[in-house]
């Protein structure tokens, strides 16, 4: 991200707080480090797997796939207003459903197959939808998702595979962040 100065920031936006979208395959690392975000800043952490669930913002339930039917017009709907309010992070497997123009960076974090099979794992995860996920991991479907989805400058693909990754991830967006609010004074 170091390349990443502030001429490059989306110069349309009116937020005074970017809005950040940390997305990956599951067991990633995308929850927790969103979490340890939206401590160190004014950030609000939405988890958007916990919010279709707790709001129904789906359409059943599939179980081959072990997963919820996303609605995605409901979810966009129940989000609009307050991704317009900005200081969002939204943390979520896929990328392609938000429009394009809520946020201002959007972060792919990124494991290596055997650390992922390892947290899968201990999620007790069914050895299929480990299978499944670790397939997605390696195919960089996620990845290719947010590029084609948001402006190549805007997204940011970062390895965490260890501790002293995820600190080196969160120190990074926060100084982004901080930067960020320097130049969207109001
Ligand atoms: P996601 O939200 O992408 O599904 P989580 O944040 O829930 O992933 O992380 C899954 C598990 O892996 C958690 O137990 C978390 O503590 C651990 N973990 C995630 N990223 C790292 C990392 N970079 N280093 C060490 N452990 C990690």
């Amino acid at each position: 991200m170091s390349d990443y100065g502030s001429d490059t920031l989306p110069s349309t936006t009116n937020r005074t707080q970017p809005n950040i979208l940390v997305t990956g395959t599951p067991g990633t690392g995308k929850t927790t480090t969103c979490e340890m975000i939206a401590d160190a800043t004014s950030l609000q952490h939405i988890d958007v797997s916990r919010l279709v669930k707790e709001k129904g913002l789906h359409e059943g339930y599939n179980e081959e796939f072990d997963t919820f039917i996303l609605d995605d017009e409901k979810l966009c709907d129940e989000l609009e207003d307050v991704m317009e309010e900005g200081g969002k992070i939204v943390d979520f497997h896929s990328c392609e459903v938000f429009p394009e123009r809520w946020f201002d960076l959007v972060i792919v974090l990124r494991a290596d197959n055997g650390v992922l099979y390892g947290r899968l794992e201990q999620r007790n995860y069914a050895p299929k939808k480990i299978t499944e996920n670790i397939e997605c991991e390696i195919m960089q479907v996620v990845l290719e998702e947010a590029r084609d989805s948001y402006a190549e400058e805007i997204v940011v693909e970062l390895p965490s595979n260890t501790a002293d990754e995820m600190e080196s991830n969160v120190q990074r967006v926060v100084q982004w962040i901080e930067l960020f609010k320097e130049n969207h004074r109001e």
